[in-house]
């Protein structure tokens, strides 16, 4: 049997052993190849001028020899207003990258010894990063579409206790239950559920013996043919084999590619071996995201967590100092955080990314 990719040497090309005996000079140094492509020159993030700026020893920043404007490793970067030193950034980022199904800001805090508050909006730029910087052509060839519930899970246990005691001795005399019974499906509950549950919609190019290489990801209230026609019109090519569950959402799309179905209540693969498990492939990392790391996914920011693993999807082939270095270089090319300044000062992002 073939070796898995993550157990192989190949993949082993940087560690967090390796890279927790970096000094803050050396990520000083790192930090400028991967943001300015080397070591003799500079980018000035206010007018963009590439030179071999005036560079200030003991406070580690350069002044523009064209705007005279100063500048450090991290102005005009989503770290621009963090406090963080380059050591803790990096090794955020190496936590970030190594976890297979995202990782939490609880362990991120007590790993990297900052408050929870710091870990949380740090992830959060990460995240931020990789969808600002997602350059998506439209996809092509075999494209798996499907859409997924997520978040709105109610915590059990809740309403355990709600029972009186002359009640439950009631119950346990009758032999009905042993102690109080969780009240569950009760309107309420389900309000609760509904308002923050969202569709998450995935559409994935796959290779034969590849598996899915690039993908989309898409939020939205149900799985509607709006939210179907918007991921048509503007995701995928014309002419491109699409293959889908038999939910009336896709209906369109008959009319418009070549279109094979699968219908999931009697099968995973018809005899054809027509399937979309490309799409199921990615929804199985965002749960195990949901059920094992986040443990909840707010609506609002549920768009950031599926581009997150659509990420790791997509790079899944990737070496270990691969994935770093294009994270890191995604979180210095973002230009400033839009969503994630001021976050526990009370400020929120608005919008909830829905298409439909
Ligand atoms: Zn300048």
């Amino acid at each position: 049997m073939a070796q898995h990719f993550l157990l192989s040497k190949k993949y082993r090309d940087i560690s967090e052993y390796e890279l927790s005996r970096f000094t803050e000079n050396d990520w000083f140094d790192y930090f400028r190849n991967i943001r300015f492509g080397g070591l003799d020159k500079s980018i000035c993030p206010r007018c963009g001028a590439i030179d071999a700026h005036y560079f200030f020893k003991a406070q580690k920043r350069w002044r523009c020899k064209h705007c005279h404007r100063y500048f450090s490793i991290k102005s005009g970067t989503v770290w621009a207003d963090s406090k963080l030193p380059l050591s803790k950034i990096a090794f955020i980022v190496e936590k970030f990258c190594s976890a297979a199904n995202g990782i939490s800001a609880l362990r991120v805090s007590a790993n990297a010894n900052v408050q929870y508050k710091t870990a949380w909006v740090a992830l959060h730029k990460l995240r931020e990063s990789i969808i600002r910087t997602n350059q998506l052509s439209k996809l092509k060839g075999e494209v798996h579409v499907d859409g997924g519930h997520f978040g709105g899970k109610p915590r059990s246990g809740q309403f355990r206790h709600k029972a009186k005691p002359e009640e439950i001795a009631a119950k346990i005399k009758l032999g009905k239950s042993q102690g109080a019974r969780r009240s569950r499906g009760t309107r309420a509950n389900y309000e609760r559920k509904k308002k923050n549950r969202r569709i998450v919609m995935v559409a994935r190019e796959v290779v034969p013996g590849l598996g899915g290489t690039k993908t989309a990801v898409f939020l939205s209230s149900t799985e509607n043919d709006k939210a179907a026609k918007y991921i048509a019109d503007n995701f995928i090519e014309s002419g491109s084999l699409v293959r889908t569950d038999e939910n009336s959402a896709y209906s369109s799309y008959s009319a418009r590619f070549t279109h094979e179905t699968v219908e999931h209540s009697k099968e995973y693969s018809t005899i054809d071996g027509v399937n979309n498990n490309q799409a199921e492939s990615y929804f199985s990392r965002l749960r195990r995201c949901e059920y094992g790391v986040t443990h909840q996914m707010q609506a609002r920011y549920m768009w950031d967590y599926a581009n997150e693993m659509a990420w790791r999807e997509d790079s899944r082939w990737k070496t270990a100092k691969e994935k770093f270095d294009d994270l890191l270089f995604r979180t210095l090319s973002t230009g400033l955080t839009r969503w994630w300044r001021g976050y526990w000062q009370g400020y929120r992002r608005r919008d909830e990314m829905l298409i439909a």
